[in-house]
């Protein structure tokens, strides 16, 4: 009985650390992507930083690989027999950005800054000032840099409007300013003059 006992414990023990060693490599399954909302469907598993795999879809594979060069210098260094192709080929940019800071700071002479990278590879943009009737530009950009999306909020509602699309989208990177305006965000650093 406690030989069973001793087997089923280690039984157990194997099974925990096949779960917790990192399945990576190329998928056949039709899995979805784990990048927040991404709709995609994941083609690679990649070992996630915080432990376990992330499953990705071409783009947030280039994506990973942008966040996470070392992990990605092993990854090209695995053994043929770990992984028999190469990562790279599974990565596609195509005509997105894959850092906040591959996108231009601002746009149209200056009138919108960069606010934040979405989950699908687009930079979003407000305008610096609101216009006359006290609104917002909000437009997301490509990387040729063509308008995707746009949307005009009132100023009182720029705010809220931000955090909508954040859930929304599931920014992949933002700019530090744009996390501290965003009052309420557990992320963010409470400012003095926030109400
Ligand atoms: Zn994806």
């Amino acid at each position: 009985m406690s030989a069973n006992r001793g087997r089923s414990i280690a039984a157990r023990d194997a099974q925990i650390r096949r779960e917790l060693e990192p399945d990576v490599g190329p998928l056949d399954d039709d899995a979805d992507c784990d990048a927040g909302p991404c709709t995609e469907s994941a083609v690679f598993a990649v070992p996630a930083p915080e432990g376990g795999e992330a499953r990705y879809c071409p783009y947030h594979v280039a994506w990973f690989r942008q966040q996470n060069p070392e992990i990605w210098e092993r990854l090209e260094a695995a053994p043929e027999r770990v992984l028999d192709e190469d990562p790279n080929d599974f990565a596609t940019v195509g005509n997105r950005f894959v850092a906040l800071a591959d996108a231009p700071e601002t746009l149209a002479d200056d009138t919108l800054v960069r606010v934040a990278l979405l989950v699908n590879g687009q930079a979003l943009y407000e305008s610096e000032e609101p216009d006359e009737a006290e609104t917002v530009d909000y437009v997301a950009v490509n990387r040729r840099l063509d308008v995707t999306a746009s949307a005009k909020v009132p100023v009182e509602k720029a705010g809220e409007w931000l955090r909508g699309n954040r859930r929304k989208y599931g920014w992949l990177a933002v700019e530090d300013d744009v996390v501290r305006a965003l009052h309420g965000d557990r992320d963010a650093p409470v400012g003095g003059d926030g109400q």
